[in-house]
């Protein structure tokens, strides 16, 4: 609702697949599922979050050919952000998306884009003002589990309050 979400440098990566995997050679074990699970996830959240890119500014484009002209090894890609097109056109706010919430709405958070989505639903009710105590579980639902293809029980979870006091 608030927090950091609203303060985030809106850069929105995904892991890749290879970082679900064991690196022995760093003592790291791998995930108990790789990126094939997380990603229709990544997909919904993708869209959710309005997840774009954009084209870099010339002098920082010109300086990444100079890199990889001289070293081809390195790759680029382009940074998902949540961000608005639009920022180009608020140049006070695009100097300072990263560390700062936007006043404009240009900026993806989980205010606009998830809470806002269901604001309105019978079933959802906001208690901003109210420190959450637990999360309640209230009934099981069937969950896979791609690591070992088998059926197991897993409560959903009653988010019962998300937001501080108002300052
Ligand atoms: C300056 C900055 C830049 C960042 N940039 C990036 C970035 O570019 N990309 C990225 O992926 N991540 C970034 N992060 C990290 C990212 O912001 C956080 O990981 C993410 O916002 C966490 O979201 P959250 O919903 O878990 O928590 P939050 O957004 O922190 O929300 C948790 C909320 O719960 C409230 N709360 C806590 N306890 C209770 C309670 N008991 N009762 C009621 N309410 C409670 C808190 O007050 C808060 O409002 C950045 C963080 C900072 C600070």
């Amino acid at each position: 609702m608030g927090g950091k979400t609203k303060w985030y440098g809106a850069a929105l990566f995904r892991f890749r697949p290879v970082e679900f995997e064991a690196d022995p050679d760093y003592g790291l074990l791998g995930w108990p599922f790789g990126y094939e699970e997380l990603k229709p996830y990544y997909d919904e959240a993708t869209e959710l979050l309005r997840i774009t890119t954009f084209q870099n500014e010339p002098q920082l484009q010109a300086l990444l050919d100079k890199i990889t002209t001289a070293e081809p090894g390195w790759k680029l890609h382009p940074l998902p952000l949540g961000l608005s097109h639009d920022i180009v056109n608020h140049p006070e706010e695009a100097k300072h998306f990263d560390g700062f919430a936007s006043p404009s709405g240009l900026k993806s958070d989980s205010e606009r884009n998830l809470i806002d989505h269901i604001r309105d639903k019978p079933n959802f009710t906001l208690l901003a003002g109210t420190p959450v105590a637990e999360l309640i579980a209230r009934r099981a639902i069937p969950a896979r589990s791609s690591a070992s293809n088998a059926t197991t029980a897993r409560p959903t979870r009653q988010i019962r309050s998300c937001s501080p006091p108002a300052p």
